[in-house]
């Protein structure tokens, strides 16, 4: 079983040393986890920091990255041996023009994985409870759904994203404001969203945060996971979004029961960017969360 959505305590908002997560990791059978500490880069949204040894700095800084690769890669020799499998991701947060706010640093280091997610809509972050609502006072549902999923699909075009991040995000606060359409936005966007994933070999994943916090439903909820499979998307990871190591591996179990009916044959899993599909046979019975 893997974990593909993991933030150690370089991310903020994290808590837990990339050496504790790894040792959970090893104690829950996981057989291979990466770790996706978040960049924030839009100075309006502020949050544009990282945790280094205690210290906060500046994402665009080369410290952070530096240490980062070095700390991944030295536990992941470490833990290969010990059967658990560790790589080098990264989760960029998308908004228009994001690109030229990345760091030359986060271009020149090798990672495994590059994940993209939306997090803020006019520089506001619809992933906060309290802040979201100054967002969604914006716009009507229908609003919201373009301005996200144009963000969504425009960053395909920049070709730095291997895996889109919790796909519909918006629900987890929207549902209290909206009501019951926040659902269907997704649904004028779907054709638009799986053609640029297939031109751009853009995968997604399943992310099990939301199973920990009371809802029914991983991100993206089935009806879109099950969309996607039919629009001829294959490439899927799954990931709990674990900020503290006793979240890894949650819900992973109920998320890949979720892929396996929804039509897809495997897993994908990432070395220098470059995705290896994996097929359901080869992917073995441990002991899960
Ligand atoms: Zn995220
Ligand atoms: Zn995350």
């Amino acid at each position: 079983m893997f974990d593909y959505h993991i933030h150690p305590n370089y991310s903020i908002d994290a808590e837990g040393e990339v050496d504790e997560f790894c040792q959970v990791a090893l104690d829950i059978g996981l057989k291979e986890i990466a770790f996706t500490t978040h960049m924030d880069t839009d100075r309006v949204a502020e949050d544009c920091y990282v945790n280094v040894r205690g210290k906060r700095v500046d994402v665009g800084s080369s410290f952070w990255f530096e240490d980062y690769e070095s700390t991944i890669r030295t536990a992941g020799d470490h833990y290969k041996d010990l059967g658990l499998q560790v790589i080098l991701g990264v989760e960029v947060d998308c908004y228009p023009g994001v690109q030229d706010a990345l760091p030359d640093k986060f271009y020149s280091t090798d990672f495994d994985l590059i994940i993209g997610s939306v997090h803020l809509i006019d520089h506001i972050a619809i992933s906060a409870n309290g802040r979201a609502n100054e967002a969604f006072r914006k716009f009507s549902v229908e609003e919201l759904g373009e301005r996200y999923y144009t963000i969504l699909i425009d960053s395909m075009d920049l070709e730095i994203f291997d895996i889109l991040a919790h796909i519909d995000l918006y629900r987890r606060f929207g549902e209290i404001f909206y009501g019951n359409k926040i659902h269907e936005i997704w649904k004028p966007h779907l054709e638009g969203l799986s053609k640029k994933m297939l031109s751009k070999n853009v995968g997604f994943e399943v992310n099990t945060s939301p199973l920990r916090k009371g809802m029914q439903q991983p991100m993206p909820e089935e009806r879109i996971i099950k969309a996607l499979r039919r629009a001829g998307i294959d490439t899927v990871t799954v990931g709990s979004d674990a900020h503290f190591p006793a979240d890894i591996g949650k819900g992973i179990k109920t998320a890949l029961d979720m892929i396996k009916e929804s039509g897809f044959e495997g897993l994908s899993v990432y070395r220098r960017r470059k995705a290896t599909f994996v097929p359901w046979s080869d992917l073995t019975d441990e002991k899960e969360n």
